[in-house]
């Protein structure tokens, strides 16, 4: 088929105005709705890429290309490449604000080091880090039962590849079949911990409240709090602690303006007092997603997040999830 049109540039005159009239004439009515459709399809697939996904597609092809590193997505998750900081905040600094920030993505690029496909440290830094997250979920476990059998064995099988693998196997390196095998592992482990809110809410925060019984006031007189309160500076980002979808948005005189995540296993995350919103109702989210800006909405007399984990609707001591590991500052 051979697609045959010419265009030109045509000057008229309208209300007194000149103006240009781009025009294209196409010769076959078939051709004229196929280069329709592709133009829609293409201006369609290019806009409607979430920013993660763009990031993603982006730090996939950089790293496979010049790392020869075949999953981004991990990269970034668990700071495989640790430019900053070393305990679990590294989530919500080096995925969730990446994810949300053009700048800090193309740093965090930039940064990568060069030759990292020799790297054998990344075993130890894999290990460390879904290390601490395994013995969280374990911890919570004893209590709350939400892993199951079959997903702690797959943590099993990851760690006592990685300890037979001493150091040195153990790769991201895509090239052979054994190292796409450990990234399957890997990336195994990776969707059972997208699931669990591990994720700490801000890049940079202190808890000034911790969650459990307290005597709010004399009228009032002990009540339980539910959550944690975390603070950060003014207007800070906060990102989901996991995947989930959204299953309410208010504005209540306690909460102010909340966001309640429904996630798998019967967890629930809540998030109150914030200043802005950026999701809907229904709407699903990602781990380490920006969903809104801290403030100090509803009964709260300073900027703070005041964050929840509900399982089966009954509130549990969200420091068992995020670790107390919540500030950055010692790492920055
Ligand atoms: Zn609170």
């Amino acid at each position: 088929m051979v697609i045959t049109m010419h265009y030109g540039v045509i000057p008229s005159q309208a209300g007194g105005h000149s103006y240009y009239e781009f025009r294209i004439f196409f010769f076959s009515g078939v051709t004229r709705w196929v280069v329709c459709i592709a133009t829609i399809l293409f201006v369609l697939t290019g806009c409607s890429l979430h920013p993660k996904d763009r990031f993603i597609k982006n730090i996939k092809a950089i790293a496979h290309k010049d790392y020869n590193i075949s999953n981004g997505e991990l990269l970034a998750k668990y700071n495989l490449i640790g430019f900053s900081g070393k305990n679990m905040c590294v989530f919500a600094k080096n995925y969730g604000d990446i994810i949300g920030n053009e700048n800090t993505h193309n740093g965090f690029l930039k940064y990568m080091p060069k030759g990292l496909k020799k790297n054998a440290s990344l075993t130890n830094k894999i290990a460390g880090k879904i290390g601490t997250i395994y013995d969280r979920l374990d911890n919570i476990n004893k209590n709350h039962h939400i892993i199951t059998k079959a997903e702690l064995h797959e943590f099993k099988i990851l760690f006592s590849h990685i300890h037979s693998s001493s150091g040195s196997a153990f790769d991201l390196v895509s090239h052979s079949g054994n190292h796409n095998h450990d990234l399957n592992l890997l990336a195994k482990v990776d969707k059972i911990i997208d699931n669990i809110p591990v994720f700490v809410p801000f890049t940079d925060s202190i808890v000034t409240s911790k969650f459990g019984r307290r005597q709010l006031n004399k009228r009032e007189g002990v009540k339980l709090h539910a959550g944690v309160d975390l603070a950060a500076a003014k207007f800070s980002n906060i990102y989901a602690s996991a995947q989930g979808v959204v299953k309410e948005i208010a504005a209540s005189p306690s909460y102010g303006n909340f966001i309640l995540i429904e996630h798998k296993k019967n967890i629930k995350t809540r998030y109150a007092h914030l200043s802005k919103l950026y999701v809907s109702l229904g709407e699903k989210i990602f781990q380490g997603q920006l969903i809104g800006k801290q403030g100090s909405t509803g009964k709260s007399h300073n900027d703070h997040l005041h964050f929840e984990i509900l399982i089966k609707n009954h509130p549990v001591d969200p420091m068992g999830f995020i670790g107390k590991e919540h500030s950055c500052r010692k790492a920055l």
